[in-house]
């Protein structure tokens, strides 16, 4: 056994094997892998192994075709040929309207990344899936290249392959320790020995938080038990002379496909249970959970109904193993938060599926620092202090008992929460605000017109469409407040701070005493990486505040550039200090009645900061507008949040001050152009393509980023950020719409709604760099039909900012 490497990655099923494959595919070959047992030991080798191309997201539709791609040339390799049906098709059932639109809407969105889905009608399921009964179904989405595969076979396969190229696999030996050193690097401690290397990856399946407390960490990972079971031959399906798709059945909780001339079903029950909470037994290998058929009965009369054939067979295995969840569902690859040189591959509900695509951008990120989508759907950053084990059992059980039913756009389910709040949640809560969740934290939506109000999640605008014209126009002709929480906000102190955050950002830094303003942070292949708004707060001291949902990631990359020598400090203050915002052409005269000093536009204009009492709060504020009217973010600290509200309303009352949420946010910064962390903002441009060229100096003699963004302009721009307006009023665009030009997908939407001051529908997006002039004529596929729609300059409120400087 080797005693250094370069990379160690724990755990030999579908997650490690592809990982070291994909390793050695980007030009690393001297890595291994070490496994306690045989190879697929864990959850892999009793998979139901179904391979399919749906995803919610881009990354997830061009990850899994990645998996499909490498699975089919696998299958095909004359040397060590692997069984993989291919392509024999998939459907995703639905009995209502709502989520046939939501259908329409991901096949718009995976005809950007080259997959062709089809909304099909119930007639159509039938034929293609002769097994099945149209009672009480509307149609489905067919998937034409999903598939099943051997398991076993598919990670040998990838260790095979991964062997040819100079990596080594280690069967039979566990990790039981992880030491890391100074200088980042690890050793391995394994009971045949230990292996220093630079990097390890934890792809140690349900056994993660094992690995993961070796290393100090606990990942938001939870295993819940699952059961498929095999039936005896269906004489239809041998007579169907085609073999039978798969089915996915949001109806009735259950999915199937063929086997032999049989059907594996496999269910998802409401009475589901999490395994292994309390430590799993170490002789746990190659096994199985004990069969409970009964806790599925619920599930199996729905599918016994929609397959009537499966009441005439008798079953012959039963299945019933672990299966990891997360939080959100999507799995946590990529660094491994506060952990340098440590990353994970955890967390997959669907990793045969998956796999191959997710050990390739794993590959890519620890090789080249990114991959070649954007990962924050699956980045592990993206749950932060509140993601507990108690969090993720519940969160586990709330997904699963909803496998196939997609979230709706604004749809945020209840379990878990409240989960972050600050003293103002219940005080909003009893004026009526309906609350969305953001990194954890209870945001307000808006506020509800009646205590009975309820909004139908859809593609399309909802009830709330009104309630949020009325918010808007609050705050517009008055004055409006809203709590803005768990904005991430960083300390910046230190001799070194102003030259470090120069080098950090790539345009200017805001280099006066009292002012503020806004910094893009560039990743080392000069695409965008961060957003931050600046503010030189007063002698030494620099707030760095972004995204809620960037927490971890920001911090993981101020951290990771931080000078050695000490010179810059970095104290988050995230969870201690939250945001009352305060906007609209009356909201000086609030904030002068509720706080001593001059406000004026005079003493304090426009991008300045400055510490204050509100009331009796201590504050830092800031007058900056993400409404594009006069606007002022209040910043104080989580104790004194009620005293500086209680402030402001009263200051309010006689300004007719009324609440707002983040809907009303939404609507208006998209009628500014203003864009969002991870919908407009991705690694996958550079700020020119992104439209942020204002942002940029050039001149500035280095910053992160600058040689490859250098060269990336010197290549030419790939793709151009637009705002477009839309021809219709029944719904807006969602994320991952595509933008058509004669009957091509020539964009992608990245974010959109209607811009209630405008009265119109708007869209942002990328675009082929020939479609960005104002005035070129488009379409826009909204719930999957076109839309005609226009380019239109990206600032369509006030573009002199007038109001903002009132
Ligand atoms: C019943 C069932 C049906 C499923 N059907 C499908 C499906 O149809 N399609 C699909 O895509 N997915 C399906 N899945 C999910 C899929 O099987 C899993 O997502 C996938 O197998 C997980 O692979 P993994 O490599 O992450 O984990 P595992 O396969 O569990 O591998 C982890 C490995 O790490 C090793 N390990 C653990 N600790 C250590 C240590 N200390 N030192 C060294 N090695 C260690 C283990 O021995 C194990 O081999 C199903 C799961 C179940 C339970």
């Amino acid at each position: 056994m080797k005693t250094q490497t370069r990379v160690v990655v724990i755990g030999g099923g579908i997650a490690g094997c592809s990982t070291l494959y994909h390793l050695t595919q980007e030009g690393w070959t001297d890595v291994v892998l070490v496994e306690r047992n045989e190879l697929t030991s864990g959850t892999t080798w009793h998979s139901a192994a179904q391979v399919t191309n749906f995803g919610m997201t881009q990354t997830m539709v061009g990850l899994k075709s990645h998996s499909i791609r490498l699975y089919k040339e696998l299958a095909e390799d004359p040397e060590y040929p692997i069984n993989y049906h291919h392509a024999d098709g998939g459907i995703r059932l639905a009995n209502t309207e709502r989520v046939m639109e939501g259908y329409r809407h991901f096949a718009s969105m995976a005809k950007g990344m080259d997959v062709d889905f089809e909304v099909i009608d119930a007639a159509e399921c039938a034929r293609r899936h002769p097994l099945i009964s149209t009672d009480n179904l509307i149609g489905g989405l067919w998937d034409p290249l999903d598939g099943d595969i051997d398991p076993a076979q598919l990670c040998q396969a990838l260790a095979r392959r991964a062997r040819k190229a100079g990596a080594e696999v280690y069967r039979n030996t566990p990790v039981i320790g992880l030491t890391q050193h100074q200088d980042d690097s690890w050793t391995v401690h394994t009971t045949h020995g230990d292996i220093r290397c630079e990097i390890v990856v934890n792809a140690c399946g349900y056994r993660v938080n094992e690995v993961g407390a070796m290393m100090g960490v606990h990942h938001p990972v939870a295993s819940m038990e699952h059961q498929y079971f095999l039936t005896e031959e269906i004489p239809a399906i041998r007579e169907a002379g085609h073999r039978m798709p798969l089915l996915r059945c949001p109806i009735s909780d259950y999915y199937c496909r063929q086997e032999k001339f049989g059907l594996l079903v496999g269910f998802y029950e409401q009475g589901c249970k999490t395994w292994g909470m309390d430590g799993i037994d170490p002789n746990f290998v190659n096994a199985l959970c004990p069969d409970d058929l009964d806790r599925v009965t619920d599930v199996l009369e729905g599918a016994f109904a929609r397959m009537p054939a499966l009441t005439e067979v008798g079953i012959h295995t039963v299945v019933n193993g672990p299966i990891t969840y997360t939080i959100d569902g999507a799995p946590l690859v990529g660094p491994i938060p506060g952990k340098r040189n440590g990353f994970c591959i955890i967390g997959l509900r669907a990793g045969l599926g998956e796999g191959g695509g997710h050990g390739w951008l794993l590959a890519q990120q620890i090789v080249h620092g990114e991959a070649c989508y954007d990962t924050w759907v699956i980045d592990p950053r993206r749950f932060t202090g509140h993601a507990n084990v108690e969090l993720t059992a519940l969160k586990a059980v709330e997904d699963y008992q909803n496998e196939f039913r997609f979230h709706f756009p604004h749809e945020h389910r209840p379990a878990g929460r409240p989960m972050k709040t600050t003293p103002l949640t219940p005080i909003l809560a009893a004026e009526g605000a309906e609350f969305g969740t953001v990194n954890g934290w209870e945001r307000v939506a808006y506020i509800k017109p009646a205590p009975d109000f309820h909004e139908t999640h859809s593609f399309r605008f909802t009830e709330a469409f009104d309630v949020v014209a009325a918010e808007v126009k609050a705050v517009q002709e008055g004055v409006g407040l809203t709590e803005v929480n768990g904005f991430n906000r960083i300390e910046i102190t230190g001799p070194g701070a102003r030259d470090w955050l120069d080098r950090m950002v790539c345009g200017r830094i805001p280099r006066k005493e009292g002012k503020v303003g806004l910094g893009y942070l560039l990743n080392h292949h000069g695409c965008v990486k961060a957003e931050a708004t600046l503010a030189n707060l007063d002698e030494g001291t620099i707030w760095y505040g972004s995204a809620a949902a960037s927490e971890y990631h920001d911090m993981d990359w101020l951290t990771a550039h931080l000078p050695k020598d000490g010179s810059v400090k970095l104290r988050s203050l995230t969870n201690d200090w939250t945001i009352l915002v305060l906007a609209g052409p009356k909201a000086r005269e609030v904030l002068q009645a509720a706080s001593r000093g001059d406000w004026s536009a005079a003493a304090f204009p426009w991008l300045s900061v400055r510490r204050a009492f509100v009331g009796i709060a201590p504050a830092v504020v800031m007058s900056v507008s993400f409404s594009g009217e006069l606007a002022y973010e209040i910043h104080v600290p989580n104790a004194s949040l009620y005293a500086a509200y209680l402030a402001l309303r009263r200051a309010g009352e006689a300004h007719g001050l009324r609440l707002f949420g983040s809907y009303a946010v939404e609507s208006m910064r998209l009628e500014k152009g203003y864009l969002h962390w991870k919908a407009d903002l991705v690694t996958e441009f550079t700020p020119f393509e992104t439209g942020l060229d204002r942002f940029v100096a050039m001149a500035k003699p280095d910053f992160t980023g600058k040689p490859a963004l250098e060269r990336m302009v010197a290549a030419g721009a790939r793709r151009a950020f637009v705002s477009l307006v839309l021809d219709c009023t029944h719904a807006p665009a969602h994320g991952g719409d595509s933008i058509i030009h004669e009957g091509r997908a020539v964009g992608t939407v990245t974010s959109a709604g209607w811009g209630h001051r405008i009265g119109r529908n708007i869209a942002m997006g990328f675009v082929e760099s020939g479609f960005a002039a104002p005035g070129t004529r488009l379409s826009v596929e909204v719930i999957g039909a076109p839309v005609a729609a226009e380019v239109v300059e990206g600032c369509l409120y006030d573009p002199e900012n007038v109001r903002v400087r009132a």
